[in-house]
This record gives structure tokens, sequence and C-alpha cells, in this order.
């Protein structure tokens, strides 16, 4: 038996069975399940191989069907290993608790739900379901399937955790992109059990940070990874880049850039995206220069990444000649996503009739996201006939999003056509459209708030209403005037300064303001678009206060510094 277990290879493993036949040993049970464990579980396995030898024993028990099943999830091939479960039951072979963790990750790794759902009935019957690794099983599988809610009830019902079990509810809540219940569970974590973290947490927890625009938190976790573990692979370091970045740290993202010992495609890819967002066109368009002079291959992303740096710097001319380079050169086909960075680039620099004649040119059809953004740059140009055309289009795609109606109205409403404004946001509530709910993110000493317009579930939510009313203050002995221009009630005008005022940007840099000190640049993440009147407010919060103020929105990143912004009033 000892020779089995020294085995290296496949080869030394048919020569022991071979030898196996030879003393008879073969019938013998435990050597049997010693044979079929070697070739299922290496590293270096041969599913086909084990597939023979279990099909030689009469009468496997749960240990040997265990093994196939497990040996088929590590190969990846999830069918099998569920049909092997269903052969087991008909066999009458009763599965254990070694069965189902595995099992239950081939649900997950299928998204199988409803039979996710059996086992887990049958689990109560069989009363395993309070075992811990079935339990944790079962929280990844309903994770994985979508289905948070019964994640989350499993997790209630646990008596004993592990850290495993945590580690499963946050990558159950990061697999859905519910990135503020991570941090929210994460929080729970520490002060509930007194554990290290595990590896897992910390990347899923990474990747909440780099959502919600947690840096201190996320820098707090890179500090963590360094002390515990000897060196970063390009994975981690790449995820961290890309925290740094999209958190508004632009700087430490380069620093660590530069200082990776092997960048590869992705991390260009990261990086490139990062200084677009930032505004940076030049330095995007430089290190993507430098991964071709490495010999490092573009891929469609990494050109995605250079067109919308283009894009955001406004960069007409080599957007055109990057868009040529990666058809002609590269042999990349454009996608609708490339496609729409140009269209973008294009109605941003007001060239309409290139635009919409690229969209003729296009070989698929053009989507929402390209009408969209050609309905917004129509806005910003004051060019009602584009934005019209834009949206009797998005209406015949069936559009659901709030916001085009709202820009429509915007623009009737500037354009002094009330009656229009008005008929396009009847549209709203006519199709019944969802207007998504704006909410700003802060962080203050490691922890994240959010903030909703007119918001007032804060426990202190007076302290930050009386921030308000003195920012205000200083505001209009500054000079500042409310921009009620995106406001859309045809009202007076009183009472759209009432709406404004409140607004959930004013409400978390009132918030930030109070509890961090002079020094602390402020950072704000937010789901939708700034308003003109958020943006004006901010460049001078951020002389009059003299704060630092970085503000991410859907698209782009506002760098507010001294009453001016990055994006030089363009976005
Ligand atoms: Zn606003
Ligand atoms: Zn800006």
């Amino acid at each position: 038996m000892s020779s089995l277990k020294s085995c290296k290879s496949m080869r030394e493993v048919k020569q022991v069975h071979a030898q196996m036949l030879k003393l008879g040993l073969f019938w013998n049970p435990y050597c049997v399940s010693n044979l079929i464990a070697t070739c299922a579980l290496s590293n270096w396995r041969n599913m086909d191989y084990a597939s023979s030898v279990f099909g030689l024993i009469d009468d496997p028990g749960s240990f040997e069907f265990n093994t196939m099943i497990r040996g088929h999830v590590k190969e990846g091939d999830f069918e099998t290993a569920l049909q092997l479960f269903v052969e087991m039951l008909k066999s009458e072979v009763l599965p254990d608790n070694f069965t189902y963790p595995i099992v239950l990750k081939a649900c997950a790794a299928l998204c199988l739900l409803d039979l996710g759902m059996q086992i887990h009935g049958q689990l109560l019957k069989l009363a395993f379901h309070d075992d811990l690794y079935v339990q944790n099983s079962l929280i990844n599988m309903y994770g994985k399937c979508g289905n948070i809610s019964s994640s989350c009830a499993v997790f209630e019902e646990m008596e004993q955790r592990s850290v495993a079990s945590w580690s499963a509810l946050i990558a159950a809540h990061a697999n859905l992109c519910m990135w503020w219940g991570c941090l929210e569970i994460f929080r729970n974590l520490m002060s509930e059990e007194d554990r290290r973290a595990e590896e897992s947490i910390l990347v899923s927890l990474l990747t909440a940070c780099t959502h919600l625009g947690a840096l201190d938190l996320g820098s707090s976790i890179h500090g963590y990874l360094m002390r515990n573990l000897s060196g970063l692979n390009v994975i981690v370091e790449t995820s961290l880049i890309d925290m740094y970045i999209k958190c508004g740290s632009i700087k430490k993202g380069l620093a660590l850039f530069n200082r990776m010992s092997m960048k590869n495609q992705h991390s260009y890819a990261v990086i490139i995206a990062g200084l677009a967002i930032h505004g940076h066109g030049h330095e995007a368009l430089r290190l993507f220069s430098e991964m071709l002079e490495q010999g490092i291959e573009p891929d469609d992303v990494v050109y995605v990444g250079v067109l919308s740096a283009c894009r955001h710097a406004g960069l007409v001319q080599e957007g055109l000649e990057l868009f040529n380079k990666m058809k002609l050169k590269h042999q990349i086909q454009p996608t609708i996503q490339h496609y729409g960075c140009i269209i973008d680039l294009l109605g941003r620099a007001s060239m309409f009739d290139e635009a919409l004649d690229l969209i003729q040119r296009m070989p698929m059809t053009p989507n929402d996201v390209v009408w969209r953004s050609l309905l917004s740059a129509a806005r910003d140009h004051h060019n009602l006939k584009v934005g019209e055309k834009a949206l009797r289009n998005l209406v015949q795609l069936d559009s659901k999003n709030a916001g085009d109606y709202l820009m429509i109205a915007n623009m009737y409403a500037q354009a002094q056509r009330w009656t229009d404004s008005a008929f396009a946001r009847t549209m709203i509530p006519q199709k019944a459209l969802d207007q998504v709910a704006g909410a700003c993110f802060v962080e203050v000493k490691r922890k994240v708030y959010r903030f909703v317009s007119q918001d007032k579930s804060h426990s202190n939510w007076e302290d930050i209403y009386e921030m308000i009313h003195q920012m205000e203050w200083q505001l209009k002995f500054e000079g500042y005037i409310p921009d009620v221009s995106e406001v859309l009630h045809d009202v007076d005008v009183e009472e759209k300064r009432q709406n404004l005022r409140h607004h959930s940007q004013k409400l978390a840099l009132a918030f930030a303001i109070i509890h961090t000190s002079q020094d602390t640049t402020i950072r704000i993440v937010r789901n939708i678009r700034m308003c003109r009147d958020c943006h004006i407010y901010t460049k001078f919060i951020s002389v009059i206060y003299n704060r630092e103020i970085i503000v991410r929105d859907r698209n782009r990143f506002h760098h507010f510094k001294d009453g001016a912004c990055s994006c030089r009033d363009y976005w």
C-alpha cells in the first residue's frame, strides 16, 4: 500500500496496479479504494483510468462514490459528478457529510438552483443540516445561484460559524455586486468574532472597496496582505492597482504599477482604463505605446481602455487613428463598446454628422448605450434635433431608463418648451420606468456611509442639515447661485432650490466636513451622474473649506481643488 502513496505519475500507478493483480490484492476493498483515490485525486489524476477501476467494483460504497464525485469536480466536469450522485442514490448508497459539500459545489458551478434546493430538502431529512461544512456549502451554492435570501437564512440559522461561513456569505454578496452588504458583514465579523480574516475574504473585500470607493479600508487590506504574504502575485497586485485607481488615488496606483516586476496584458488594461477615467489621456496613450514596445499584444479590452482615454480627454484625432489601428494592424473586430467610445467621442466634440454616419455604418444594431451617449452629448451642446432623434431610437429599443426621458425633458425645459418638457416627464410613469435611486457613498474613519437625496435616516441628521445651512450661507457670500436648470419641475424657483439643497452629494460633503480634519481629502462615490448644481457647489466648497474633494460618478473622476475641477466642466 505504501508503494501507492509514493506514486508520482500515472505510469507508476499502473505498475502498482499490475503488481496488485499479480499478488491477488486487487479484490481487497481497502486496496481498491486507495487505488481509485490515487487515480482520481492526485494532481496528475486520470479520471478515465479511475472510472475503469471504479466500474470493476461490485458494490461501491460511499467512500468510493465520494472519491469519484470529488475527482470529477476537481476536473471541472460537474455534469458527470452529478450523474454519479444520482447513480449513488439509485444504488441506495447513503450520501454522508462528505458527499454533500462536493455535490453542492457542482450545483453552484452549474447554477442549478432547483437541484440545489432538492438537495437541501434531502439534507434536512437526513439531519445533515447541522454540519458546518454542509452549511457553508449551502451558503455558497445559494450565493452562486443568485438566491441571496436563502444564503442569509442558512447563515442566520447556524449555531456555530467558522471563518469560512463568513467568507462564503461575503462571496455570495460579492457575486451579486452587493458591495455595501460585503462591508456590513465584514464589520459584523470583526465586531462579533476575534478572528484573523482569510485571504479569500480580503480579496472579496478589496473588490467591494473598489466599488464603494473605500480607500482607507482598501489600503489597510493592502497593508494586511503585505504583512501576511511573502509576495503578492500579479492578480492580487493588479486588483490592488484597480482598487487604488478606482478609489481616486491614481498616484498610488501608478506607483504600484511601476514597481511591478511582471506586467501582463491585464495589468496594462487596468492601468490604462484607470488613467482614462481620471482624464489622463496622454499618459494612458504613453503606457499603451510602452506596452506595445514590450511586445505585449493588446486585446479588445485594452482597446476599450485606450479609446475611452481618448474619449475622456477629448482626443478626437488620436481616437480615430487608434480605432483604425485596432482593425487594420491588430486585426481586432470592433465590438459595440468600441463603437460606443468613438460615437461618444464624436458627440462630445459636437461632430454629430460624423457620429450619425458611423452609427449608419456599424455592422451591428446600435444599442441603448450608443443612443444614450449621443443624447447626453446633444444635451451638452444644446442640439435638440439630435436629442430628439436619439430619444426616438431609445423609445424604439424600449428603453426603461427614466434618465433618458428626464434628459430630453431637461432640454425642452432649457428651451423653455414647458409643454413638451411636461409631456416627456409624463412618459415616465406611463412606461412604469424605475428611476434609479441616486446615492452617494463617503468614507469617514474607515467606515462607509450612504446618503440619498433628502436623507434623514442618519442618527445625527440634524447636524448635517445645520452644516448644509452654514455652507450655503458662505457659498452665497462667495457668489454662488444655484443652477436650477437641471431641476425638472416647472415650478417656482424657490421650490427648485429646496430640492437641490439636499442632494445626496451635498449631504455627504457636509457629513465629511463635520467628521474629518482639514487636511483630509474627501472622497465620494456616486451611482448616477452629477447634476450641474452639485458640480458648481463642490467647486465652491473646495475653495471655501480649502479641501481636496474627489468624486467618482458612473463614468469618471472629478478632482475638485481650489475652485476648479479636473473634468474642465465637461462630463
Ligand atoms: Zn445635484
Ligand atoms: Zn468635474
